[in-house]
């Protein structure tokens, strides 16, 4: 039996069903590609279904405000992909009359539109036989062909892909991609039961035994860490609480969220330097003196190339600001719900 006949014998009897499965909206399955970078899928399902219901289309999203779409992708990280989709978006309106492209080179033109993406969109949404390769069908792959070129390069998805372009089924690429992704994520695991495999005759790594030797992954940077200290102002006007937010412009990380006012330091501050520090810091933002001061203990917020070692210092004022710094805005713990906040800064909000 050929490969793709067994793969998709497989995935007749064990695929998954999903909600951007058997559709052919190139935008509703750009969007689930986009969403499902970095992320689970029964986390991913939510956003999509959200994402979907919020912009139905194209057009909904183009013209929908930064804000709304980072508001809505809150939570799932990397905030880059969300401004991309929202370029993109209005690329394909002003760009391309609103028609999504409908070839691989056409769609590769989509800011944050990667080989990977460009394929899996060109063969489920119009039927090109562009192999998809993600971290689990290079583990497959690398395995059934006993492969050990560090996986993740421009150089190993070369290697990869012309494999697979002797191996895609034609006829029916989208199916074969599909089959191929649920393959190397549901059986082909990290640890997997070979003896439940249907290419358990013809696996170079069960044969020489190095299953748990591929993929090879190449070394990972180490991630540096960062020092942030939070100031969550506070004053009362009238009957209402007020609090201080603070738009994120610096282009390293979460661009375009809002966060407290932050002073960053190189070094993890002494209680003693963050004390003086802190009242520096408050005079210096709001022209006056805190009531009151309290810190919290230190959070650790990790990303990919980063650890955020991250301490809150809770202030209250006498009163309201005279000024607001530049792209600073007072706002309301209601209507906070409204404005695109970095997971660190929503989960400190909802512990209080
Ligand atoms: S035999 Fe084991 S290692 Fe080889 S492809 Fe199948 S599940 Fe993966």
């Amino acid at each position: 039996m050929a490969f793709s006949e067994k793969l998709e014998a497989w995935y007749t009897d064990f695929g998954r069903t999903l909600p951007w499965r058997g559709i052919d909206d190139p935008y509703r399955i750009w969007l689930s590609e986009i969403i499902l970078q970095q992320t689970r899928i029964e986390q991913g399902r939510d956003y999509w279904l959200r994402f979907v219901e919020a912009f139905p289309t194209v057009d909904a999203l183009a013209t929908a405000s930064e804000e709304q779409v980072l508001r809505l992708w809150q939570g799932l990280g990397y905030y880059s992909r969300a401004r991309n989709l929202h370029t993109a978006a209005q690329y394909i309106m002003n760009e391309c009359n609103g028609r999504f492209p409908t070839d691989y080179d056409g769609i590769r033109q989509l800011k944050g539109v990667g080989r990977y993406t460009a394929a899996a969109i060109a063969s489920f949404a119009f039927r090109l036989p562009y192999p998809v390769i993600d971290g689990n069908v290079y583990r497959f792959i690398a395995r059934l062909r006993g492969i050990s070129t560090p996986i993740g390069t421009d150089t190993a998805y070369s290697e990869f892909e012309n494999i697979l372009q002797t191996l895609i089924d034609r006829r029916r690429p989208d199916i074969f991609n599909a089959a191929l992704m649920d393959f190397g994520s549901l059986q082909c695991r990290p640890v997997p039961d070979c003896r439940q495999c249907p290419f358990n005759t013809e696996c170079n790594a069960l044969r020489t035994d190095r299953v748990s030797l591929l993929p090879v992954k190449a070394p990972k940077a180490k991630p540096t860490d960062r020092w942030f200290y939070y100031f969550d102002l506070r004053w009362q006007h009238g009957e209402t609480e007020y609090l201080m937010l603070h738009c994120r412009s610096a282009n390293d990380i979460w661009r375009g969220l809002y966060e407290f006012p932050l002073l960053e330091t190189d070094h993890r501050l002494t209680d003693d330097e963050l004390h003086t520090n802190s009242i520096r810091f408050i005079q210096d933002t709001c022209a006056c003196l805190p009531l009151n001061h309290t810190v919290t203990i230190e959070h650790h917020h990790q990303l990919s190339h980063r650890t955020i070692h991250a301490r809150f210092v809770r202030a209250d004022l006498p009163q309201p600001p005279a000024s607001l710094p530049e792209n600073t805005l007072a706002t309301t713990i209601e209507d906070i719900k409204k404005i695109p906040l970095p997971r660190l800064i929503d989960r400190y909000l909802q512990q209080l």
